[in-house]
């Protein structure tokens, strides 16, 4: 008996299965319509906290260095909002705004400063074979993404956050 087709279709089936269960979960930033509270210290929540309190993409990005997808839907969306701030999916605290935004072209959320640098840590990371300077949440310790510098880019620190924009939280400015 040729147990081919059986194995194609079972294949078929958890490809759907993975596939479906990663679109209710991904490819969009939070959005919040005001300003969440400041978080008034260091947040610090257990493993199993975290996971039940954000969503798959979230956790999967902040709590275990995940990468999200470039140029998919959040960057779309991200190329796409107005004036702004971005928080911290995990504690809400302040980490970027719209003003230091740019389209830096490389498929993520890009910025060229932090909106307040003591909410933001870097650290060097040497996985993936490269050298990297890592960008964590400050408060809560969540795992934002890389900072790079001196690519050129006209902007006035010629630094580059490079983000993932599911981590995040958008909140638009009042006045546009
Ligand atoms: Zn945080």
């Amino acid at each position: 008996m040729n147990r081919f087709p059986i194995l194609a279709a079972l294949f078929i089936s958890l490809s759907f299965v993975a596939c479906s269960s990663k679109d209710s979960s991904t490819h969009s930033m939070e959005t919040l319509p005001d300003t969440p509270a400041a978080p008034t210290g260091k947040v610090v929540k257990t493993d199993a906290e975290w996971k039940q309190e954000l969503t798959p993409e979230q956790y999967r990005i902040l709590r275990q260095s995940g990468t999200e997808r470039p140029n998919g839907e959040v960057y779309s969306e991200f190329k796409h909002q107005g004036k702004g701030s971005y928080h911290c999916a995990g504690c809400k605290a302040l980490l970027f705004s719209s003003d230091h935004k740019f389209d830096s072209g490389c498929g993520w959320p890009s910025f060229y400063d932090p909106a307040k640098a003591e909410n933001v840590t870097l650290k060097r990371d040497v996985s993936m074979g490269m050298t990297r300077i890592e960008v964590n949440c400050a408060i809560c310790g969540g795992h934002l993404g890389h900072v790079f510098e001196g690519e050129g880019y006209a902007t006035p620190t010629d630094q580059r956050y490079c983000i993932n924009g599911g981590g995040l939280i958008f909140v638009p400015a009042k006045t546009p």
